[in-house]
């Protein structure tokens, strides 16, 4: 059922600045788009509400952010026609309404002004094309001149106009049709589909920025398989994550065969989810296999390799941001280990955990550790129902050991409790690498459990390997 009763939020203050606006000002103004589409699914809706007038939106921002205590100044995109007024936590973004055509080679079409319908026609979905009239004569009217509610009961993503002109004109909307397709579990209608199909080349016009704001919004999503699937099956997945379509298809060599790395990836993508909402722990979870397609090998003792894929994955990690411009901070390098450690908490719960294990692993990941684990977790994608119980129930031990080995030893973020300038001193050193041969000695044995992490126990080490490799204690 659709919320079809505006009468209350039209009551809130926002709204109703907005009316008294319009009717001083006598610019014919509507609320459009996404804001009009969540508020009849009963869906919490963006920060954002789109205005558009039928005249200069840029004059109707001026007098409504006058009219809104504390609102911030009005910012004025004169090119594009546009203007945002920021009141509280809302955004406000007034634009002219416009009748947009395209050429072939550019995302930019030539505007000139319009009216409302002409808007409305430029619009991506009948879903997003709704608008709510703010005027005196008809205020709260929803104009809806393509059917955009009907569709949005029956769960459709379909274009205003001529689907094969809609996206080829703007090939972003392939991606948008598919991320509200994910969003909202909606389907695409067929012509949608096939026109997608038809101009999935074209999404080479698009810049990486807006393809990667796309692809953040589908991996937000519940189940992003979805999104995925739908990318990949319209040629889409390929031009911009070939990485991924790589991993798909099945080998058999000697009766051997290695489960498809696709369909896998997709399958702890989703399973991911439900235990985080971390952007990039979901990257990592996408790209966790993406080193096996290059390092796939047979070999008849053993069968199907991938050796060293996490490292071979974690380097793609790094070309596969810079290709996409995402950024090459710290969330890439996050990404890059959790790639890179993937298979680690996996060999450790194959076996009986020990304690030296789980403190190599602490030391090792660090703050991803529990993230790393997380990921582990969702990477179980057995179909035998007493494997996946075994696996879960041995990640249950390794994170239970996890809790005890770091009350004890505190071997995360770990502080040699020997530094250099002890050993310096006590050996009358000045920097040298037996510095260094010492430090490791005594981390390992921290690490191996043959020590307690404690000064006393490691300072005696110390004395016993110095005098192992002929260092003499300081005379003074
Ligand atoms: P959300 O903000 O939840 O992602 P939205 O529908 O508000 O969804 P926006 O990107 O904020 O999406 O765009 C606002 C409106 O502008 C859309 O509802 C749609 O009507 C229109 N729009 C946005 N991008 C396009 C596009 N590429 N082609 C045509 N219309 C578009
Ligand atoms: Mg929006």
């Amino acid at each position: 059922m659709l919320n079809k009763d505006f009468s209350q939020i039209l009551e809130l203050a926002v709204f109703q600045v907005l009316i008294a606006c319009t009717s001083e000002t006598k610019i014919e103004s509507y609320v459009v788009g996404g804001f009009v589409r969540d508020h009849l699914l009963g869906r919490k809706s963006g920060p954002d509400i789109d205005i558009v007038s039928v005249g200069s939106g840029i004059d109707l921002a001026k007098v409504v952010q006058r009219k809104l205590p504390g609102a911030r100044p009005v910012q004025v995109f004169k090119s594009y026609g546009t203007a945002m007024v920021q009141w509280n936590d809302i955004t406000l973004e007034f634009v002219g309404a416009r009748k947009e055509s395209y050429s072939e080679e550019s995302r930019n079409p030539e505007v000139t002004s319009g009216t409302l319908e002409d808007d409305q026609n430029r619009r991506d979905f009948t879903i997003n094309a709704l608008a709510i009239s703010l005027n005196k004569n008809n205020t709260g009217e929803l104009l809806d001149p393509f059917n955009g509610a009907e569709d949005l009961k029956n769960g459709i993503i379909k274009t205003p106009l001529d689907p094969s002109i809609t996206y080829s004109d703007d090939p972003l909307r392939m991606l948008r049709a598919i991320r509200f397709a994910s969003q909202l579990n909606f389907e695409i209608e067929s012509r949608s589909l096939n026109a997608i199909k038809e101009n999935a080349e074209r999404i080479d016009i698009i810049t990486n920025e807006r393809i990667v704001e796309e692809l953040n919004k589908i991996l937000l999503t519940s189940e992003p398989s979805r999104g995925f699937l739908l990318l990949e099956v319209n040629g889409l997945l390929e031009k911009i994550l070939p990485e991924l379509t790589e991993l798909k298809g099945i080998e058999e060599i000697q009766g051997q065969l290695h489960k498809d790395n696709f369909y896998h990836t997709l399958e702890v993508v989703d399973n991911i989810c439900p235990n985080t909402d971390n952007l990039w722990l979901r990257w990592g979870a996408l790209l966790h296999d993406i080193g096996k397609a290059p390092t796939k090998k047979f070999s008849q003792k053993v069968g199907w390799t991938f050796h060293s894929h996490e490292f071979v994955g974690s380097k793609m990690v790094y070309r596969l941001f810079k290709r996409l411009k995402m950024p090459l901070n710290e969330k890439m390098k996050y990404v890059q280990r959790l790639v890179f450690m993937s298979s680690r908490p996996i060999i450790i719960s194959e076996d009986i955990v020990t304690d030296a294990a789980i403190r190599r692993l602490i030391f090792d990941a660090g703050t991803i550790l529990e993230d790393l684990i997380t990921l582990c977790e969702a990477d179980i994608t057995t179909k035998n129902p007493k494997r996946f119980q075994r696996y879960h129930d041995n990640f249950k031990v390794v994170r239970k050991k996890i809790v005890e080995v770091e009350e004890r030893d505190r071997v995360r973020n770990f502080q040699p409790p020997i530094t250099g300038e002890i050993i310096m001193e006590h050996f009358n050193l000045s920097p040298c690498k037996e510095i260094g041969i010492i430090k490791e000695f005594i981390k390992e044995a921290i690490l191996e459990g043959q020590i307690p992490n404690e000064y006393e126990a490691a300072y005696n080490l110390m004395l016993e390997k110095g005098n192992e490799i002929g260092l003499k204690p300081n005379e003074k």
